[in-house]
């Protein structure tokens, strides 16, 4: 009997160690294969996501997602709006949405939980080895506020950021729980493979991310590889026009503009050039979206939201801006939650790259730093005066932001104006080779800022004391 039961208890001991059922893996990245259908009437997005996770650490026995979706519901902790932008967002009064899980398939267990009902733990059926995928299907229920944002019901459209689970990115042993913080972009993620197929009610056009594999007369599907998300935006008013930039499709979807071929040139010149400047532009397609949004603009790999109520001047500011986030975001990754500096910074500097070679638009480089360092001393001034010492450190968590104010200010502004302090002093040409050298070591990666510094030092020049001085608010601007 004894005998029995310690064969018994060895044959779990392998069958527990044994890797998750094999599921098929072409890369090394997590893959999403999503059926999603939107119905307009309810404002309900019904989808299936199956995930064949990649397991990038050590052995684990459950995978963890981020449910941004939840963030829109009555009562969540954390608002996805703030304070300053909620009239505009929400401009049919209060509404909200939320995400739904309805089920997990491959799963032992799971629960939703997190700080903010932000997380879906799925404990999975066998422990999954480092470098093993494991594959599970969520099907869930993603109900839409009337917002103005990332995720919501539009006046004209549909936008569909952060539409569905996303594994939280794993450093060390532990998921990177990611809560939704109303200042800046509170999102960090791995690339992943995608393929997603949508149902859309009659007349929509579907604007998306991905390459268009198959488009029916309401369903289109389209792939996506070695990207960190996946968005759409659809619309049954959109209109398009697009044009090829050396094989990349870039379209300008839009609902209401009269120089929407202006906005589409200024879409595909700054692909170009920053195409030639910084690196390849790794995805086949790019979709400039005129939508319903309280900001500016949103970055999406291979999709932009643009707010579709700016000025014309203002809108092509926010296209070449969001553009640059191909760049910096999509393909060379960084923590947007602790460092959004390192990729808004470069963002806004690389569109005042673009501008000041192509003066034709109508801005320079000394009207750029001047209007930048214009609004930063008069944030510095001001809460110097409420706080009695403002806080101009760089790297901090978004949450530690107190206004929408001041982290347009630390990340963009101060960002922009410590990019340009370190072209003046180190030369065009090496400032060009860091930033070239930075993209080729972060792109499909998430780079740290040292990646980021050491990318100029490697130019021969010292620039740590430089960054450090900056970075950690000691320089007076
Ligand atoms: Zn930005």
């Amino acid at each position: 009997m004894k005998k029995i039961v310690t064969l018994f208890i060895a044959a779990a001991a392998v069958l527990a160690a044994l890797p998750a059922a094999a599921c098929a893996q072409k890369t090394e990245r997590t893959s999403y294969t999503i059926t999603a259908e939107y119905n307009a009437t309810d404002g309900v997005l019904t989808a299936d996501c199956t995930v064949n996770y990649y397991n990038y650490g050590s052995q684990t026995e459950n995978v963890e997602f981020n449910l941004y979706g939840n963030a829109y519901r009555e009562g969540a902790l954390y608002k996805p709006v703030s304070d300053e932008l909620s009239q505009k967002t929400y401009y049919d009064g209060k509404s909200y949405g939320n995400m739904e899980i309805t089920g997990v398939s491959g799963a032992e267990s799971w629960s939703v939980g997190g700080e903010d009902e932000n997380i879906l733990d799925v404990k999975l059926e066998k422990a999954v080895d480092s470098g093993k995928c494991a594959e599970i299907t969520i099907s869930y229920k993603l109900t839409l506020a009337k917002a103005n944002h990332r995720t919501g019901i539009t006046q004209h459209t549909v936008n569909l950021g952060n539409f569905y689970p996303i594994a939280c990115v794993r450093d060390g042993d532990g998921f990177y729980e990611c809560a939704y913080y109303s200042d800046g972009d509170p999102f960090v993620s791995d690339c992943a493979d995608y393929m997603v197929e949508i149902t859309v009610p009659a007349g929509y056009t579907v604007a998306a991310s991905g390459e268009l594999l198959s488009g029916g007369r309401n369903t289109c599907s389209y792939k996506l590889e070695n990207a960190r998300d996946f968005a759409m935006v659809l619309s049954d008013e959109f209109e398009s026009v697009s044009q090829s930039v050396d094989g990349t499709k870039v379209t300008y979807y839009y609902y209401d503009d009269e120089s929407a071929q202006k906005k589409l040139d200024a879409a595909a010149e700054s692909l170009a050039w920053f195409e030639e400047t910084f690196g390849e532009y790794s995805y086949p397609c790019l979709s400039v979206v005129q939508t319903g949004f309280a900001a500016g603009g949103m970055e999406y790999p291979a999709l932009t939201m643009i707010n579709g109520g700016l000025a014309k001047e203002d809108a092509i500011y926010a296209i070449v801006h969001e553009n640059a986030h191909q760049w910096w975001y999509a393909m060379a990754g960084s923590d947007q939650i602790n460092c959004a500096w390192q990729d808004e910074g470069l963002a806004e500097y690389s569109a005042l790259m673009f501008f000041e070679s192509h003066p034709e638009y109508g801005y320079t480089r000394t009207g750029l730093v001047n209007s930048a360092t214009k609004e930063y001393r008069a944030y510095f001034s001001v809460y110097n005066q409420i706080f009695g010492d403002a806080d101009t450190t760089m790297t901090r968590h978004l949450k530690d932001f107190v206004s929408d104010y001041e982290y347009v200010n630390i990340a963009y502004n101060k960002g922009l104006i410590m990019f340009d302090a370190l072209r003046t002093s180190i030369g065009d040409d090496r400032f060009i080779a860091g930033l070239k050298s930075y993209f080729a070591k972060a792109d499909g990666k998430r780079a740290a800022p040292e990646d980021l510094i050491s990318s100029f030092r490697d130019t021969g020049v010292d620039v740590d004391g430089f960054f450090e001085s900056f970075i950690q608010g000691k320089i007076i601007i």
